[in-house]
């Protein structure tokens, strides 16, 4: 228990996009012995045996393959590699008042407010060409606080604590230096020839980078009940996914699909409404009615941090249905189909809690006068024709630069997904 905290506060901290958590996913599959797999190449399967395969640098599919699938369906869980953040403008450049900064575009639902005052970093990946004329990508990581987004004293905005209204394109340019000609492109050549030296660009074509705060994942709270880091949503679950997984020895087969792009809707070739999944489920299946068949006897588990009850704020939550940190993963409802759970899938999480040692369980459902989210479930859902549950931890602050989570909930979900991996049969 203790290790998995520390690996995964260390898994958090060293994945600051999802270019930087879908490489170190695939490190871990390797590390475990999985075979990559190159979707431009045929796959060789074999029963048995384990693989994974990532799309765009920044989505994967892993799975460990059993026999008869067409009788014996998938287990699947899902999860999603993005945060909300603010990323790097494409002509980000600015010159005021004697100071360089940067343009930033917002990512997501990002919740703005936390994102001023804090020591910010950059990451992501850059696409260049090398000295023999050849398009190539290279993650970075300026990995120090190079950026700050300074906020306005409260004696020039007196309202300031009574409504702090943010404009992305107006407040939040980030501060990077006193004026400079170095334009930030020849920046980034820089910072790629420092990160690799034996393979360096000559020039920079475009790049996708993310701000990131430097204040490293703690375990917090009195007795460190909680954890508390950035981008929780949703790499806890794309970690504990991988987790359980890795640590499982079933005969089944199981398969952990962490996609990009959830936090904007999901519309891309990395994200749950692209075809990563189906395309992979081609591979394993080759024929038509025989993966019909296997879907039919398959499950999905999509898993993404839910909303504890906000002991500040307990009156956002309906009575009876407000998850608190550290009591177990939260099954979540919507009768609109925000969420994928129905009655049957949600009756399968609380059948599969009770075999063997009961892991504890909760629910959510919004106010019924509050609109509901939603996650990559619903979207599989539709894409796949998987039953689908929608679970996840409890946590506070989603969306925030920081957020906070229960260490709990690390071993309770784990659990819950490792059983999930082994049951000898979905209904
Ligand atoms: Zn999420």
């Amino acid at each position: 228990m203790h290790d998995t905290v520390e690996s995964l506060l260390a898994f958090l901290n060293a994945s600051p996009t999802p270019f930087h958590a879908t490489a170190n996913l695939a490190r871990m599959f390797e590390d475990a012995g999985f075979t990559p797999l190159d979707e431009r190449s045929p796959w060789a399967l074999e029963a048995g045996q384990a693989y994974y395969s990532t799309r765009t640098d920044a989505s994967i599919v892993a799975f460990r393959l059993g026999k008869d699938l067409p009788e014996r369906g998938l287990r699947l869980v899902g999860a999603h590699t993005d945060s909300p953040c603010l990323k790097v403008k494409p002509c980000p450049d600015l010159s005021r008042q004697g100071y360089s900064l940067l343009g930033v575009e917002t990512y997501g639902g990002v919740l703005l407010n936390p994102w001023f005052d804090r020591d910010l970093s950059i990451a992501g990946r850059v696409s260049g060409v090398d000295a023999e004329g050849q398009l190539q990508a290279r993650l970075i990581n300026f990995d120090r606080a190079i950026a700050t987004i300074p906020s306005l004293a409260i004696h020039l905005n007196r309202t300031a604590n009574e409504n702090k209204t943010v404009n992305p394109q107006q407040e939040m340019n980030a501060l990077l230096d006193m004026e400079r000609d170095q334009n930030f492109r020849d920046l980034l050549l820089e910072q790629v020839a420092e990160e690799h030296a034996d393979a360096p660009l000559a020039e920079v074509l475009d790049f996708n980078l993310c701000f990131y705060d430097m204040q490293a994942p703690a375990l917090t709270g009195l007795n460190r009940a909680f954890l508390s880091s950035a981008r929780l949503d949703n790499l806890l679950s794309c970690f504990l996914g991988a987790q359980a997984l890795i640590h499982s020895d079933t005969t089944e087969t199981a398969v952990l699909l962490c996609n990009d792009h959830e936090e904007v809707g999901s519309r891309s070739d990395a994200g749950a409404q692209g075809t990563l999944l189906n395309d992979c489920l081609a591979r394993l299946v080759p024929d038509s009615a025989a993966r019909h068949q296997t879907l039919r006897h398959s499950m999905m588990l999509s898993v993404d941090n839910a909303h504890g009850v906000h002991p500040n704020y307990s009156d956002k939550h309906d009575g009876n249905h407000g998850p608190k940190l550290n009591a177990g993963p939260v099954i979540k409802f919507d009768a609109d189909q925000g969420y994928a759970t129905n009655s049957d899938t949600a009756a399968f999480v609380r059948w599969l809690a009770r075999q063997g040692e009961p892991i504890p369980l909760q629910s959510f459902v919004m106010r019924a006068d509050m609109r509901c989210g939603s996650t990559i479930g619903p979207i599989t859902a539709t894409n796949s024709g998987i039953r689908t549950v929608d679970i996840g931890n409890a946590q506070f602050a989603m969306h925030s630069i920081r957020e906070t989570a229960g260490v709990q909930d690390v071993t309770h979900m784990t659990n819950l997904l490792s059983r999930f991996y082994g049951v000898a049969q979905v209904p």
